[in-house]
């Protein structure tokens, strides 16, 4: 469990670390690898959403997964670029969040994830919540803290220890 002051002070900073839906760059599921390929080349981020027709979070695609694809043992070939879609490919093993204000899953997610998904309870897609926007949380706590906290060494914890030597 995150320590109640800590949520307490990360809470307090008022910066939304969700970024919502509107702003996120997504693809469709039934669109070509070639579609993929060029947003993920202009927007520069190394993985994206994949959603349905009525917005349902559905995986993630990144240029590596396309380029898997385009690989022949004698070179490489863009022909599947045109001829596959996105939902054969992509990552579907994606863990979501559900409950934006569960701090302590989301720390979770994001110590294996750049970013995760923001679903609701019916699986559409609201937003992303990365990496980045959960440091700018930290920061705020490490500035913050004792403006607000008292924080008292814990002395009794040596005792504890050497008591468990003996
Ligand atoms: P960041 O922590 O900002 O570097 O973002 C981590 C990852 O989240 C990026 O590499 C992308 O995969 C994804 N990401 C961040 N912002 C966006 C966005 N606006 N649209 C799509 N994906 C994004």
């Amino acid at each position: 469990m995150i320590d109640k002051p800590i949520e307490t002070v990360m809470r307090q900073s008022k910066r939304d670390i969700l970024i919502p839906a509107d702003l996120v760059a997504t693809v469709n599921e039934d669109n070509n690898l070639q579609h993929a390929f060029l947003v993920l080349t202009k927007v520069k981020y190394a993985k994206i959403p994949v959603l349905d027709n009525n917005n349902h979070f559905k995986g993630l695609i990144s240029l590596s997964m396309i380029t898997e694809q385009m690989l022949l043992d004698t070179g490489i070939t863009t022909r599947p670029l045109d001829s596959m879609k996105i939902k054969e490919i992509m990552q579907k093993d994606v863990p979501t969040i559900y409950e934006r204000e569960n701090l302590e899953v989301i720390l979770r997610h994001l110590v294996n994830e750049n970013f995760i998904p923001y679903v609701d309870h019916d699986n559409k897609f609201l937003g992303i919540i990365t990496r980045r926007e959960l440091f700018k949380e930290i920061n705020f706590l490490a500035h913050n803290f004792s403006k607000r906290y008292v924080a008292l060494p814990v002395y009794h914890e040596k005792t504890v220890s050497q008591s468990a030597a003996q």
